[in-house]
Formats: C-alpha cells, sequence, structure tokens
C-alpha cells in the first residue's frame, strides 16, 4: 500500500549546520509514529520540512505518493499542532477554529457545523464564545487541537503538543489523544516529542533521532525491549 507520509532522503541544512541528515522514513494511513529525541536533534526540523515550513536541501517528501516537496504549506492539506498552542488571542475559540475553514472558502453554515463538530470531538463544546486568554494551557491545547483537525487533514502533524502542559494536564491530554485516536483510525500521526513515556504511550512505532540523524526505528515493544543501542536504550529507560 502507498505510505501516508514518505520522507525519502530529505536533508536540512542551516548555513554550516545540519539540522537533518539524510532522512528515509515511510508512516502508514492510520499510523501513529513518535519521533523520539532530545532538544536540537533535528525532530522539529523534520516535521517542519514535510509541513513546507523549511525546504530541503535535497530529497523530496511525499503524501499518499505526491510529491509535495515544492507545494507551500497551505496546499499539503496537513494538520499541525506546535508546543505553544499559537492561537489568535483577538478570535474567540470558535473563531480560531474556523480560521482555516474560511480561508478555504467554506460557506458560512458548513463552517459553523465543522466547528461545533471539532470542537465537540475534543470535549470543548461549551468553550465556543471564550477568547483563549479566558482558557487554562490544556483547554488552549484542546483548542489548538480542534483548529488542526478542522479541516479533516489526513496527516496530523504534533511537535512536542504536551511540552507546555503540568504533569496531570500531560496525562490528561495522552489520553485525550488515545481516544482522539480510536476515532479518527484513517488520520495519521506525526507525533514529536522528547518525552519517552508519551512515546510509548500513544505511538505504534518510535524513530529514534540523534544529531539530527534516525538512529534506530521500530514498534515500542521492540525499542522499549530490545533497543539496538545504548543511546536508546539510555533514552528510553528500557530493559538494557
Ligand atoms: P529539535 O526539534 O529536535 O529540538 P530542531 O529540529 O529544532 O531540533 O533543530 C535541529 C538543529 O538545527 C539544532 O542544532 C538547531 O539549533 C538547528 N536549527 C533549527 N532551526 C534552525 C534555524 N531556523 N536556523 C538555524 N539553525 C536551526
Ligand atoms: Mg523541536
Amino acid at each position: 500500500m502507498t505510505p501516508a507520509v514518505e520522507f525519502r532522503g530529505v536533508s536540512v541544512h542551516f548555513g554550516a549546520t545540519q539540522a537533518l541528515s539524510p532522512l528515509d522514513l515511510s508512516v502508514a494511513k492510520g499510523e501513529t509514529l513518535a519521533l523520539l529525541g532530545p532538544s536540537g536533534s533535528g525532530k522539529s526540523t523534520a516535521l517542519k520540512a514535510l509541513a513546507g515550513f523549511v525546504r530541503p536541501s535535497a530529497g523530496r517528501v511525499l503524501l499518499d505518493g505526491e510529491d509535495v516537496t515544492d507545494l507551500p504549506p497551505h496546499r499539503r492539506g496537513l494538520g499541525v499542532v506546535v508546543q505553544s498552542y499559537a492561537l489568535f488571542p483577538h478570535l474567540r475559540v470558535d473563531g480560531n477554529v474556523a480560521f482555516g475553514l474560511k480561508a478555504r472558502g467554506l460557506p458560512r453554515a458548513e463552517v459553523a457545523k465543522r466547528v461545533a463538530e471539532v470542537l465537540e470531538l475534543v470535549g470543548m463544546g461549551a468553550f465556543a464564545r471564550r477568547f483563549p486568554r479566558e482558557l487554562s494551557g490544556g483547554q488552549q491545547q484542546r483548542v489548538a487541537l480542534a483548529r488542526a483537525l478542522a479541516i479533516k487533514p489526513g496527516v496530523l502533524l504534533l511537535d512536542e503538543p504536551l511540552s507546555a502542559l503540568d504533569a496531570a494536564l500531560r496525562e490528561e491530554m495522552i489520553a485525550e489523544l488515545l481516544r482522539l485516536r480510536a476515532e479518527l483510525p484513517d488520520t495519521t500521526m506525526i507525533h514529536v516529542t522528547h518525552d519517552q513515556a508519551e512515546a510509548l504511550a500513544l505511538a505504534d512505532r518510535i524513530g529514534v533521532l540523534r544529531d539530527s540523524r534516525l538512529v534506530e526505528l521500530g514498534p515500542c515493544e521492540q525499542l522499549y525491549r530490545r533497543p539496538a543501542s545504548e543511546f536508546t536504550a539510555s533514552f528510553l529507560g528500557g530493559a538494557n
């Protein structure tokens, strides 16, 4: 089957810095892949290359078999959630979620329907008329998730979406994301994190990045029980 996401030899340089060494990686439709690694290992750069926010120095990115390397971000149809929610502060919750739909020129009634649907999906139906500043961090992150899901993306990219939350909220959001996965079985997710527990809880497979390089890739169970390197073992706190 055609992978939902494919990196083919994708590398990224920023001046003299190699932020991403040639990356070859396929993600199946409906799969959740965690990209795990310490700060500065190239996780965000990999996501940005896929989303179109940075240009690869070499290689191609494909979505559903289509080469999208030369497409601008808004033509790739991805949902993106970043660490710092980045909601528009002057727009109410419903306005934030509607933003991408309006930009796509959807009729008003359909926008309203989809906004209500997707806020319900993340448990924020009662908060549509609030401003972001009137919400807790966890609630803001749910709205950011709703905004990303509004366009029904085939692929959802999550860049450390929980790292700004305290431990209790993080637990809650992990449960939320698991529920979401069950409700959206066709949605492919790439979840970037430096938190091994988060990766193990959420992912089907984990890719480990170190110094811009993918050093290991496999099902959670395998990485945890039989890490191929000491680095992975120490990072995952697994058997070795
Ligand atoms: P991670 O998300 O794993 O913390 P990043 O992908 O953000 O890592 O960064 C990988 C490397 O690329 C780091 O050394 C970082 O300093 C560098 N880098 C990232 N973005 C830029 C940029 N816009 N300009 C210069 N260097 C960058
Ligand atoms: Mg990052």
